[in-house]
């Protein structure tokens, strides 16, 4: 598979012109989604579900998500019949907070990279696509984003990461949820722009930068888009 010629053909193309030749010319059952149950991942997933209805949708299940995220996620899941694989870290939050406190509010990078980074690296490494709801208007670090990009995880492993959705804009998301009546994780008609761990989100004060709401404004990334090497 060469991912840089894959890469290139795909950067031109709608996110179902460039599923349906990625799913034509790699192996769709070496393929993953990596799932928050925000409103980018479940378009990728209502596209991908389409063609691959029992793509592997791995959520990492940090265990501080909101309740009504776990209450979408159950309802999701059923109602599409999602192949949810739920990654666990190492430790219950009881267990990691005995052991070195509250993390998420002395050391969320820590908290992050316990609960979130070191499970996804393990889960990731049976696969060859790692799709993802990224887009580039998230976030400044994100603006460099290509539509598929191949990356390397700490083992060494190459893998393509896919974000179908790289050049869409917020009103192309809410476009695409109410032409399809796509059910939607409903904190965000409370408010909420970007949605992670309920400790550290919060209602952002400027609409304008979404991921202002994460961890106080104080960082915006949990790591799980940065600790891959992008090697193009
Ligand atoms: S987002 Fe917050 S609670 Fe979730 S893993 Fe990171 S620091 Fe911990």
């Amino acid at each position: 598979m060469d991912h840089e010629q894959i890469a290139r053909t795909v950067e031109a193309l709608s996110p179902e012109d460039a599923l349906a030749y990625l799913l034509g010319t790699t192996d769709a059952s070496r393929a993953c989604l990596t799932c928050s149950f925000q409103a980018e991942d479940m378009i990728v997933l209502d596209l991908l579900r389409k063609k691959v209805p029992d793509v592997p949708v791995l959520f990492l299940d940090t265990g501080y998500h909101f309740a009504n995220t776990y209450e979408y996620r159950d309802r999701m899941t059923k109602d599409w019949s999602l192949n949810l694989v739920n990654v666990l870290p190492k430790q219950t939050v009881e267990q990691q907070e005995s052991q070195f406190g509250i993390l998420n509010r002395t050391n969320p990078t820590q908290c992050c990279q316990l609960r979130k980074v070191e499970p996804l690296m393990q889960a990731l490494e049976p696969y060859e696509i790692w799709f993802t709801g990224l887009r580039r208007e998230q976030s400044p670090t994100r603006k460099n984003l290509k539509k598929a990009e191949e990356h390397r995880l700490p083992s060494g492993k190459a893998l393509l990461k896919v974000s179908l959705l790289a050049d869409w804009t917020w009103s192309q998301v809410w476009g695409y949820v109410g032409a399809k009546q796509l059910d939607y994780l409903p904190l965000y008609d409370q408010g909420y722009l970007s949605i992670g761990c309920e400790p550290c989100t919060a209602i952002p004060e400027d609409p304008n930068n979404p991921r202002s709401g994460r961890w106080g404004g104080k960082k915006l990334e949990c790591g799980i888009h940065t600790f891959s090497e992008r090697t193009e």
